[in-house]
């Protein structure tokens, strides 16, 4: 191995004790497969479907079954790690930054971008439901090309 071989292998190592680490203060058990699936959430820091982290955790050898791919980012959202944008029923992709955010949704890539939380203002909300409190307000503005 030559000096930045060295240097890969050892980031690597490190990436996967970070990742263990954080699943740990997340009260989640870091098995190889969680660890792999929050590499591909977390060091891409994208908006991603399941079916593309199936791609990429599979992408060197098959061998994370969509059920597993599909248990583990349940459990991610349950111990809040993560959380899912529902875009619509069709399109669900899971976002690594839990900080209050909007997004930007594009109709014809289908790509999301994030908006700072303090770029929108959001005048009034209605009345809510007795006995409930708002637990947050994601807002999705939908774009395509202009023309
Ligand atoms: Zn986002």
């Amino acid at each position: 191995m030559d000096t930045a071989d060295v240097s890969n292998a050892l980031a690597v190592q490190e990436n996967r004790a970070n990742m263990s680490a954080l699943l740990r203060r997340h009260a989640i058990t870091p098995t190889h497969q969680r660890i792999q699936i929050a590499q591909v959430l977390f060091e891409r820091c994208e908006h991603l479907s399941a079916e593309q982290i199936i791609g990429y955790v599979n992408a060197r050898y098959a061998e994370t079954s969509k059920a597993t791919v599909y248990n583990t980012l349940k459990l991610f959202l349950g111990k809040k790690l993560i959380r899912a944008i529902i875009v619509d029923p069709e399109r669900i992709v899971y976002d690594p930054n839990i900080t209050p955010h909007h997004h930007f949704y594009d109709v014809v890539t289908g790509s999301l971008t994030d908006i700072p939380v303090d770029a929108i203002h959001i005048g009034q909300l209605p009345p809510l439901p007795e006995g409930r409190v708002a637990d947050g307000v994601d807002v999705i503005i939908r774009t395509r090309p202009a023309g």
